[in-house]
C-alpha cells in the first residue's frame, strides 16, 4: 500500500481498545506505510523488544527479524506492535503474562484464550488486520475459537520457525490469525517456504490460496466420537452438531469416528513439551540475554535470575521436564511418551486413510473468566482436541462457528501432512 492510512486508522483503534483489552506488549507508535499486522511477542522483530511476556527478557532487542517478519517486510506489512502471550507461550489463557492478562473483545470479565491470546483479541477487536501466533498444542486455534476469529496452524516444516523463540521445537509451528480463511491462506502464501535457518523445513510450492472461493467436491469427513464426550460444554456439543447436519445438507459424507487415542494427547503432550521446555529455556542464564540478577557466584546468579526471571507456570514446565529428562526416570517418561506420540500420530494417519477430514470443537468450553481456573490438570485438559494436530504434525484450522452463552465457539477441521491447500479452500467454503 502507497498510504499509511491503514496504519493510522489501526493505531487509532489500538488507544481506544488497549484500555479494555490489554492485547499488545509494544505498540509501535509510528505512521508507516502498509498493512497492518501484529505479531506474538515471541517472534523477533528487528529493532523491536521481544519479551515472551517474560520478565526474563528484560531489556532485550531483537537484533534480527525472523524469517517470517522478513518475508512479510518484502511484502508491505507493517509491525504495528508485539501481542500479548503467555510466558514463553505456555498457557491457554495469557493469564500467565508478565504483563497482565489479555481481555476477551467479546466480555472484558472473560480471558482471550491462550497462548496468542493477544493476537486474537487484536484481530478480533480490530485493531489490526491479522496477526501472527505461534501454536505448540494449540496457542493459535484455541484462542482463536475463544475470540471468534480464523486461526490456523500448518503442517510442521511449512513455516521457518527461525528468531520464533523455541518452545517445544517438535511441535512449535508459526501461523495465521484473521477475520477470513482467505486472508490466512494469503498469509500462508507470504510467510511458508523452504528456510536454510530452519532445518526442519521442507521444500513445497503450494499455491495455499488455490481451493479458496472454488466449488468444492464431496468430502468424507470424520467427526470424532470424542467431540460429544464427557467435559465437553452442551452448547459446544449443539454447535459441532449443527455442523455436521450442514455438511450433510451439502452431500458431504459425514460419519462419527470413534478416535479413542485422543484421551491420550493430553498426558503424552504434557511430558514431551515440558521435556523440550527444559532443554530450550536452559539458555536464559542470565548471561546471553536479558535480565541478570548479579550475586557472589555463577551458581547464585543461575538460581537468583532464573528463580525471579521465570513465573510460575514456566518454573513448573522447566522443573517436570527436568525430572522427565533425567537418567532415572527417561525411559518411564520421555520415551514412553514418544512412542505414544507415534501411536496417536498413526491413528490420525489411518483415519485420514478413508477421510478427507477431522471435525472436532476447538476447545470443549468457551472463554472462562479470569482468574477461574486454578488447577493446573483441569486448566492442561482443555487442551484435549488442539494437541492431537501438534504431536501427529498435521494442519489444522479453528473457524468461528456461531456462538454457546452469548460467547464465540471453534470448530477445529484437521487434515492430513501437506493438505492444507485443501484444508483452507475447505474451511473458505464452509465459512
Ligand atoms: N496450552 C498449551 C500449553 O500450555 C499450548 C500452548 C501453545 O500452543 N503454545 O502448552
Amino acid at each position: 500500500p502507497e498510504s499509511t492510512e491503514l496504519v493510522e486508522r489501526s493505531l487509532e483503534v489500538i488507544s481506544d481498545e488497549e484500555k479494555r483489552l490489554n492485547a499488545f506488549i509494544t505498540v509501535k507508535n509510528e505512521i508507516e506505510k502498509g498493512i497492518p499486522i501484529g505479531i506474538k511477542d515471541n517472534i523477533n522483530v528487528k529493532g523491536m523488544k521481544t519479551t515472551c511476556a517474560s520478565k526474563i527478557l528484560e531489556g532485550y532487542v531483537a537484533p534480527y527479524d525472523a524469517t517470517v517478519i522478513k518475508k512479510l517486510r518484502v511484502c508491505g506489512y507493517a509491525f504495528v506492535g508485539k501481542t500479548n502471550l503467555d510466558e514463553f507461550a505456555m498457557g491457554a489463557s495469557t493469564e500467565y503474562s508478565a504483563f497482565g492478562p489479555t481481555r476477551n473483545p467479546h466480555d472484558v470479565e472473560r480471558v482471550a484464550g491462550g497462548s496468542s491470546g493477544g493476537s486474537a483479541a487484536a484481530v478480533a477487536s480490530g485493531e489490526v488486520i491479522a496477526a501472527l501466533g505461534s501454536d505448540t498444542g494449540g496457542s493459535i486455534r484455541q484462542p482463536a475459537a475463544f475470540c471468534g476469529v480464523v486461526g490456523f496452524k500448518p503442517t510442521y516444516g511449512l513455516v521457518s520457525r527461525y528468531g520464533l523463540v523455541a518452545f517445544a521445537s517438535s511441535l512449535d509451528q508459526i501461523g495465521p490469525i484473521t477475520k477470513t480463511v482467505e486472508d490466512s491462506a494469503i498469509l500462508m502464501n507470504i510467510i511458508a517456504g523452504k528456510d536454510e535457518n530452519d532445518a526442519t523445513t521442507v521444500d513445497r510450492n503450494i499455491d495455499f490460496t488455490q481451493f479458496v472461493g472454488k466449488q468444492i467436491p464431496k468430502m468424507k469427513i470424520a467427526v470424532a466420537k470424542q467431540s460429544f464426550g464427557e467435559g465437553v460444554e452442551e452448547g459446544i456439543k449443539n454447535r459441532v452438531n449443527e455442523f455436521v447436519q450442514e455438511l450433510s445438507r451439502h452431500g458431504h459424507d459425514v460419519d462419527v469416528v470413534d478416535i479413542d487415542e485422543i484421551k491420550y494427547s493430553v498426558a503424552t503432550y504434557y511430558i514431551i513439551a515440558p521435556s523440550e521446555v527444559s532443554s530450550n529455556l536452559s539458555r536464559f542464564d542470565g548471561v546471553k540475554y536479558g535480565l541478570r540478577i548479579s550475586s557472589d557466584s555463577l551458581r547464585e546468579m543461575y538460581e537468583k535470575t532464573r528463580g525471579l526471571g521465570f513465573g510460575e507456570e514456566v518454573r513448573r514446565r522447566i522443573l517436570i521436564g527436568t525430572f522427565n529428562l533425567s537418567a532415572a526416570y527417561y525411559d518411564a517418561y520421555f520415551e514412553k511418551a514418544q512412542k505414544v506420540r507415534r501411536v496417536i500420530a498413526n491413528k490420525l494417519y489411518s483415519v485420514f486413510e478413508k477421510y478427507d477430514f477431522i471435525v472436532t470443537p476447538t476447545s470443549p468450553v468457551v472463554a472462562f473468566k479470569v482468574k477461574s481456573v486454578n488447577d493446573p490438570l483441569v486448566y492442561y485438559m482443555m487442551d484435549i482436541f488442539t494437541i492431537p494436530a501438534n504431536l501427529a504434525g498435521i494442519p489444522a484450522i479453528s473457524i468461528p462457528y456461531g456462538k454457546s452463552e452469548n460467547l464465540p465457539v471453534g470448530i477445529q477441521i484437521m487434515g492430513p501432512r501437506f493438505s492444507d491447500a485443501k484444508l483452507l479452500g475447505f474451511a473458505d467454503w464452509v465459512e
